[in-house]
């Protein structure tokens, strides 16, 4: 016997030798039957609903059955809960279970988990097809079809102590039943039920056909609350459950309460849920290697989904909770990191050596200094690319904190080392004003010599005519398309700047080092991974302005090494955010008003519509119409929405950058990167229907110049919660707190709008957890240390889970 076994032992001897009275452990047995079932690998049968609310006789049972298993070390039977023996048991239930025992069944083949439901008993095509409606197909999913909570009916109250108003749960005799109709003809049963205590009536409305069940000296445990009607205490429909059917399951625990849907029922969905754990849970394999089980202190895998549905306790709950939640994250790391491996050690890279002093004179010619965070980082993504490993960098800055000249650093080295650089952002007009920018700041920029690098990669340089970088733009309006892809392939052009045009199959570079891309979120794995062909293992530097909280960036960009620009360069102001009611309409618009008045900018953005672009873009020019007529007849008003053509966009971008335009209305369009130093106030409609994160990401827009700016948002009805995100925003500017609370408020599958971020559903972890994401990460990176490949026969089961997260996430 083992230690933790022969400890187990000890105290369940000593239990037995003070007579049952749950004085062997300080605090009770609970705790530590709990603990121990949780931490040790062997689960085992817990008393229901615990020790502590056993009679004697029942401790004594308990206790002797567990005992008996654990001396003959047996190995163990965890399907049916024998020797868990709720004292209500009849005694044909109790035979029943000790057939059961004594000869355990002989290894039954494997159940496939992945059959349809229907093969549970209970479950027909009709109801499988509702159970289809909450994504439970196969019988796997109906394991994992976790409750959304439950209700506390583990206590056991007696008849004489019932109170009027709490939820209490009573085992009981039926004394008399008897079908009743009530002057409306609704039909209803009602029964007088008594324990050793006393008897109390019971109604349940509109179910007639239980009064021919409830025959006299039928036992029976209710859990619901009990009312007053005329003086008597009364149980108005409770939950019923027949005592002898088997383990409880509506009544007398922690009773589950599952999401259903029309036609589904709860009762039911109990019901074949218990049948599927009882049949199915056997059979279900361990797939966590037992050294990550034990370091983290994990309960076992049947275990724990049994725990999930019907938990003995509290404490049980929690510990399966843990388990199921940190195999989600461990899941997660491990195919995020089988991605890196796939990428890095598959590939060989370019090692781009670019001589120091490219950089040093780019430096030299900007007309600021970097700050201290923009040099940090510009450090790590020359270290990375200096390596012959492809670079995988994220790097994350607030709004306004410099990305781009980083961005273009790292091109020049990509081009002094005699290699392509590409640029990918998510809109036309960002992919403009990136193009823009690049232009400014490499344009004059001559790279004159073929730098002389080690001879590895000499044969593969492209022929470059020493001189200006040329940067090209190519997006999905661009002219002369051919001749482009032509320059493209040739190497002529040295900086290639474009939308997702960029990763078509005509594009082909001649010798591509460098990809970056901007707004990384908006684009999916595959996206990434497309332009990344483009080249043979460029390396790859993907830039977000949506400060990604640590705990969702480990989860989702796993694969990704981070780099984080934290400060702001000098001078910025903060700008001022007003949250405005309906009523200070008016008032909002006189400070726009103001603000033009002054020489200055406004934007105006539209509500959010999710239907379509189309709805959104008739709805801003609606918008439009009424404000240069009803509001702003005097000034000059331009219009910005996502369904103009590129020329059109462009034409309206031009004037408004050229002062020719006062006030932009437009829909969320603006939200990517557009710069307009003199814009100095937006006034944002329908504010509530952003995310914080996408709000932080518009007043960004207005936070370049170094006015004093404003953001006002306007709200017509906002929830509690759209209320309180309201606030946060007036009082913060940290766009990682905002990010952080926007994930608590509205999950992860909103914060990124779609599921293209490739984050898959999440049952029981919470990204906020990070104590356990951590756990999850560093047992992956350990995993991966001993085999990377999940060949060991012992990660078997393991590889198939990943295989299956992998599958579902759509990579
Ligand atoms: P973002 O990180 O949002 O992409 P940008 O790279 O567009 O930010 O930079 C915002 C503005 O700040 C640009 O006009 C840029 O020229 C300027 N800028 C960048 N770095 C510095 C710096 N170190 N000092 C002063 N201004 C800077
Ligand atoms: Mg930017």
């Amino acid at each position: 016997m083992d230690k933790p076994t022969e400890q187990l032992r000890k105290i369940l001897k000593l239990e037995q030798s003070r007579g049952y009275e749950d004085t062997a452990v300080i605090g009770g047995l609970d705790r530590f039957l709990a603990r121990f079932s949780s931490e040790y690998r062997e689960p085992l049968s817990l008393p229901i609903p615990s020790y502590k609310a056993l009679d004697k006789n029942q401790r004594e049972k308990w206790v002797k059955s567990t005992l008996g298993r654990v001396e003959s070390s047996e190995p163990r039977v965890e399907s049916q809960g024998d020797g868990r023996g709720t004292p209500e048991r009849t005694v044909s239930r109790a035979k029943r279970l000790q057939t059961h025992t004594t000869a355990p069944p002989p290894p039954k083949p494997a159940l496939p988990l992945d059959s349809r439901i229907t093969e549970v008993a209970g479950i027909n095509q009709r109801m499988a097809a509702r159970f289809a409606k909450l994504g439970v197909i196969t019988v796997r999913d109906l394991l994992y079809f976790f409750p959304r909570h439950h209700i506390d009916y583990s206590r056991r109250s007696r008849i004489a102590d019932l109170e009027v108003g709490i939820e209490q749960t009573i085992v009981a005799e039926v004394w008399q039943a008897s079908e009743k109709r009530s002057l409306r003809g609704m039909r209803s049963t009602e029964a007088i039920v008594g324990d050793e205590t006393g008897t109390v009536r019971v109604i349940w409305f509109n179910q007639p056909y239980l009064a021919k069940r409830l025959s006299p000296t039928t036992r029976i445990a209710l859990s619901g609350k009990v009312e007053l009607f005329r003086d008597q205490k009364v149980f108005q429909s409770p939950e019923y459950e027949f005592l002898e059917s088997g383990d409880l399951i509506h009544t007398g625990r922690l009773v589950p309460v599952y999401p259903l849907t029309q036609g589904l029922y709860l009762r039911q969905v109990r019901q074949v849920v218990k049948e599927a754990l009882d049949l199915y849970l056997p059979h279900i394999e361990e797939f966590l290697p037992e050294g990550v089980r034990a370091r983290v202190g994990l309960m076992g895998l049947s275990e724990a989904i049994r725990q999930a549905h019907y938990p003995a306790g509290e404490s049980f709950k929690d510990a399966a909770r843990r388990r199921l939640a940190f195999d989600e994250l461990f899941l997660i790391q491990l195919s995020v990191l089988s991605r890196k491996r796939d990428w890095r050690e598959a590939e060989q890279g370019i090692s781009l050596n670019a001589e120091p002093e490219y950089l040093a004179r780019f430096l030299a010619s900007l007309p600021f200094e970097l700050t201290s965070a923009q040099r940090r980082v510009l450090d790590e993504i020359r270290g990375d690319l200096a390596q012959d490993k492809p670079m995988s960098r994220l790097l994350q800055g607030e709004v306004g904190s410099g990305k781009t000249v980083v961005a273009a650093a790292a091109m020049l080295l990509a081009v002094a080392s005699g290699c392509q650089a590409a640029l990918m952002a998510p809109t036309e007009i960002l992919a403009e004003q990136h193009f823009e920018n690049i232009c400014r700041l490499l344009g004059s920029t001559v790279v004159w010599v073929v730098p002389d690098l080690d001879g590895a990669n000499l044969g593969q340089r492209r022929p470059r005519v020493p001189g200006l970088v040329v940067v090209e733009l190519l997006t999905g309006g661009s002219r002369a398309k051919q001749e482009l892809h032509q320059r493209i392939a040739s190497g002529e052009i040295d900086i290639l700047i474009g939308t997702h045009a960029l990763i078509q199959k005509k594009v082909e570079f001649h010798r591509l080092g460098l990809v970056v891309v901007d707004e990384q979120h908006r684009f999916g794995v595959m996206q990434r991974a497309e332009l990344r062909q483009k080249g043979t293992s460029p390396h790859m530097l993907v830039m977000s302005a949506t400060p990604i909280p640590r705990t969702l960036a480990l989860t989702l960009y796993g694969d990704l090494d981070i780099s984080l620009i934290d400060e702001l360069p000098p001078g910025r102001r903060e700008i001022k955010t007003r949250w405005l009611s309906p009523r200070q309409r008016q008032s909002g618009y006189a400070f726009v008003r103001k603000q033009v008045a002054l020489g200055h900018q406004a934007f105006i953005i539209c509500p959010l519509i999710e239907e379509s672009e189309n709805i959104e873009a008739r709805a801003a020019t609606a918008e439009y119409e009424r404000l240069s007529h009803k509001v702003f007849p005097d000034l000059r008003i331009g219009l910005l929405h996502g369904r103009m053509s590129t020329s059109q966009k462009e034409e309206v971008m031009r004037h408004f950058r050229a002062g020719e335009i006062d006030i932009l209305v437009s829909t969320s369009v603006v939200e990517v990167g557009i710069d307009v130093p003199n814009v100095t106030v937006m006034l944002v409609e329908g504010a509530e229907r952003f995310g914080l994160a996408q709000l932080h990401q518009f007043r960004g827009r207005v936070w370049r110049s170094s006015y004093q700016s404003y953001c006002l948002l306007l709200s017509e009805s906002p929830s509690e919660e759209g209320r309180e995100r309201l606030k946060l925003m007036e009082e913060t500017h940290n766009g990682f707190r905002l990010a952080e609370e926007d994930l608590r408020l509205r999950g992860p599958g909103e914060f990124f709008g779609t599921r293209q971020s490739g984050l898959p559903d999440l049952k029981m972890a919470q990204l906020s957890d990070v104590g356990l994401l951590e756990l999850a990460r560093s047992e992956a990176i350990w995993l991966f240390e001993v085999d990377a490949q999940l060949e060991r026969p012992e990660h078997k089961a393991l590889s198939c889970a990943v295989a299956r997260l992998r599958a579902n996430v759509n990579e």
